[in-house]
Order: C-alpha cells, then sequence, then structure tokens
C-alpha cells in the first residue's frame, strides 16, 4: 500500500471514534506521558483538533507545572514554534494558533500528532510534510502520539522522513531506538 493510501484507510477509522474514546484514549495517553512531562522543561506540543490524540490536558498539565510551552503555528507553508498563550486564532485548517511571533527554541521535546506511525519510528502525516521540515531544523526529543489501531508493523518511508524517538498509545510505550534493534534480530 502507498502512503496515500494507509493515511486515507487509517483516517476514516479515526473519525469514526466516538467522542467518550477519544477522551478515554488521550487520557490514558495522558496518563502515561506525566513522567516525561516532569523530566524536561521546553515542550512544543500540537494543538489537537478533531479526533487526534487530545492535548489540552498535557497542556494544561504543563502549564500547571510551570514548564515552557510551545506551540506550532503555520505561515507560508512552514511550521515554527510560538510561545503558549490563551489569545488563539484559527488557522486555515481550523487549528488554533496562539498569537505571537516565532521563537527558536533549544533542548525540547516535541510532541508530535500523527496519522500512522509504526515501531521504527516511521510517521505519516497529513501529507504536506510540515513536520519533516521543522524537525529536519530543530533537533529535539520527538514523541508522537496515538491510537493503538494507528500503529503498523511497518509503513513506507521516504529520504525526507524524520523518525520519531517515542511513541506514545493508550496501552504501550514504544521506544523507537530498541525497536530497530529488534528488527535487526539481535541476539
Ligand atoms: P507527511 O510527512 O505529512 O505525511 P510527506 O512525508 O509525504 O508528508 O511529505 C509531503 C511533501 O513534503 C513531499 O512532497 C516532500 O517532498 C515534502 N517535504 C518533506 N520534507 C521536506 C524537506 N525537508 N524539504 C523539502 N520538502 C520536503
Ligand atoms: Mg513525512
Amino acid at each position: 500500500m502507498t502512503k496515500q493510501q494507509i493515511r486515507k484507510q487509517v483516517l476514516i477509522k479515526r473519525e469514526q471514534l466516538t467522542s467518550k474514546e477519544v477522551s478515554l484514549f488521550s487520557y490514558k495517553i495522558f496518563n502515561s506521558l506525566t513522567p516525561l512531562l516532569l523530566q524536561y522543561k521546553n515542550f512544543f506540543i500540537y494543538n489537537s483538533f478533531k479526533n487526534e490524540v487530545e492535548t489540552k490536558q498535557i497542556i494544561k498539565f504543563l502549564i500547571q507545572n510551570k514548564k515552557n510551552v510551545y506551540l506550532p503555528k503555520i505561515k507560508n507553508g512552514k511550521i515554527f514554534a510560538v510561545k503558549f498563550s490563551n489569545d488563539m486564532k484559527k488557522n486555515n485548517y481550523g487549528i488554533d494558533e496562539p498569537n505571537g511571533e516565532k521563537i527558536e527554541i533549544s533542548n525540547f521535546v516535541s510532541i508530535i500528532p500523527a496519522i500512522v506511525l509504526d515501531k521504527q519510528g516511521n510517521r505519516i502525516g497529513f501529507g504536506k510534510g510540515y513536520y519533516d521540515r521543522f524537525l529536519k531544523e530543530n533537533e529535539c526529543l520527538k514523541v508522537a502520539l496515538c491510537y493503538d489501531f494507528q500503529l503498523f508493523d511497518k509503513i513506507p518511508s521516504e529520504e525526507h522522513d524524520v523518525k520519531m524517538d517515542y511513541i506514545i498509545t493508550p496501552t504501550r510505550l514504544i521506544n523507537c531506538h530498541l525497536s530497530l534493534n529488534k528488527a535487526f534480530n539481535c541476539p
């Protein structure tokens, strides 16, 4: 199957989730994410929309724990980081973005949305390559969130695709580097 076909199939499944399921699964993911949230200081985190794994609770927790929180903003076909603020405006996709200027962050964790992932850390997004470009230019710890049905054993990937370090689902925490070792059949 091509990236396009897998993306379409998984999106249909995600659209069928009820809001109860979205809340329950997102809560489970938030729970397993908490130790990591407490361990680091700077976070670049997506603002969830539609049936994506919800991040509102995570963002609230980060703010309460005095972490530095940055959200993505899209301009001229690129995403960049903007400091979190309650003053938000919808972008062309209908996603809330904080009003604010581009800011350079270093030493940070990126919490990344995905449509499909595999255990080696390959990721399929909406097909615009926004995160591939951002992550290529911004070295960080890459943590992707998804539901279990979005996690595959192996998906196609291209040269420009940036790999995730960790994947968190409602039932699993995957270290993509360890998963790579397994794929090489280490004794
Ligand atoms: P997604 O990661 O959102 O699923 P793709 O990986 O299919 O999307 O990438 C979509 C488009 O973005 C591709 O045409 C690809 O060439 C382009 N792209 C991705 N990363 C880069 C990059 N670093 N520089 C230039 N173009 C890129
Ligand atoms: Mg890509």
